[in-house]
């Protein structure tokens, strides 16, 4: 199928040239008409299947189909929500993308940042806004946003706008929004609460499902490392070292976490960087710029951080901590092995996180295979309070060996060996 096919206009098939996109995804070959017919979707799509185009490039398509009269102030004409505001960045970016040759405006609105240059933006008239909800409220309040013109809503990632509690938010701007519109809901899983959502949302809708939960997992090489919850980090530089791996997203459970792990890297010489909730926007860019442009070879992330971050081909994944919600681990492996590249995943496991292991496993259907690396084996005698005291290493014995050639083969990072502690059961 090609693009032409699917009956854009001719500036936006040329925007998608532009992107040198031949083909349509699945989600897309399946969304685009439904969308252009002007029916609501519900679609199940996770972030790496191309649905932003999926959703972006009709709209605009139904944008222009709907000219305004001449002379009116422009309205608010789609409305696009989003979790985080990363994501809402990318939104608004495919926006500006696949729309440079059709004369519309965007706003991306979030918090964390001033409020007035949006507040300035919007009086001049914009046609889409891009927004999470509690930014998008505060405008509301203040009335510097008018919705009661809203033709088209997107909710995109709706499952973790729920999981973030976002559900109070998000009813109170359905409130504020014309009865008679187009509403379009993307999901990476249709939970029990997405159902319900979308029946109280959704008229009649489409429902797709191009991305049934496993398929992106099927290209990822998954590997289950055990070891004591204290040698995790030691076991993460050697796995960075020893496998020269240049680009390594890795996720933590908490943004104490994160930022502990991302300080231990960098000692260890390993240029990293931390992105979680408590950064203001401007850290949360420059960190994700600094590591999709290989200034920082780790970037360390909590779920809510990363989520929906775009990073093409990323290599490598690391569960430092498993995540409680099985299905988070999907999401967070997702982030590699993309468009059809293979990645590779590793999570690293302790003895109290075996629970949450098995979890993931039944979610998947199966076993993931698990892997040792000399040195790292866990103490099978070691209670999680023990493992936990070493984590903070000052009393862990260890075993320096010689530094290997080639450890950290970037030119300046520090270069040190990786310290074994290949008796580190018997010490204890
Ligand atoms: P998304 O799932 O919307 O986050 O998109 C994932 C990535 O796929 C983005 O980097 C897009 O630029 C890219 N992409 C979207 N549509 C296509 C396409 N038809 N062909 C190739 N790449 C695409």
């Amino acid at each position: 199928m090609s693009f032409s096919s699917l009956g854009l206009s001719a500036e936006l098939l040329r925007a998608v040239a532009d992107q040198g996109y031949t083909e349509p995804t699945p989600v897309q070959s399946r969304a685009i008409p439904v969308v252009l017919a002007g029916r609501d979707l519900m679609a199940a799509a996770q972030t790496g299947t191309g649905k932003t185009a999926g959703f972006t490039l009709p709209l605009l398509q139904r944008l222009l189909k709907n000219p305004l009269e001449a002379g009116r102030r422009k309205p608010v004409r789609a409305l696009v929500l989003t979790p985080t505001r990363e994501l809402a960045a990318q939104v608004a970016d495919s926006v500006q993308t696949y729309g440079k040759y059709l004369p519309f405006t965007t706003a991306v609105i979030f918090g964390g940042v001033n409020i007035n240059p949006q507040i300035d933006k919007l009086r001049r008239g914009v046609d889409i806004v891009v927004a999470t909800p509690g930014r998008l409220l505060d405008h509301v309040q203040q009335k510097t946003i008018d919705l009661s013109k809203v033709e088209v809503l997107v909710l995109d990632e709706g499952d973790r706008m729920l999981d973030m509690g976002f559900i109070r938010d998000i009813r109170r701007i359905l409130a504020l929004l014309p009865q008679r519109r187009q509403n379009l809901l993307f999901s990476a899983t249709f939970s029990e609460d997405i159902r319900k959502l979308a029946a109280g949302l959704l008229k009649n809708p489409e429902t797709i499902d191009v991305a049934p939960r496993n398929s992106t997992v099927d290209l990822i090489s998954q590997r289950v490392y055990q070891v004591d919850k204290g040698h995790k980090r030691e076991l993460l530089s050697h796995l960075i070292g020893a496998g020269n791996w240049q680009q390594v997203l890795v996720f933590t459970r908490t943004k104490h976490g994160a930022n502990r792990l991302s300080e231990q890297l960098q000692r260890d010489g390993i240029q990293s960087t931390a992105i979680h909730g408590n950064k203001t926007q401007g850290a949360r860019t420059r960190a994700l710029a600094d590591f999709k442009q290989n200034r920082v070879r780790v970037l360390v992330a909590t779920d809510i951080a990363a989520r929906g971050l775009d990073i093409d081909q990323l290599p490598h994944v690391v569960n430092y901590e498993l995540p409680h919600v099985p299905e988070d681990y999907v999401h967070r492996i997702g982030r590699t092995g993309r468009a059809g590249s293979s990645g590779e995943a590793v999570s690293l496991v302790c003895g109290e996180e075996r629970g949450l292991l098995k979890d993931i496993e039944r979610l998947l259907r199966q076993d993931l295979p698990r892997a040792t690396a000399e040195g790292f084996k866990p103490n099978p005698n070691a209670r999680p309070e023990q493992a936990e005291k070493s984590n903070h290493g000052a009393h862990a014995p260890r075993h320096a060996h010689k530094p290997q050639p080639g450890w950290h083969s970037r030119p300046g990072s520090r270069s040190r060996g990786p310290r074994f502690a290949a008796s580190r059961s018997g010490n204890r």
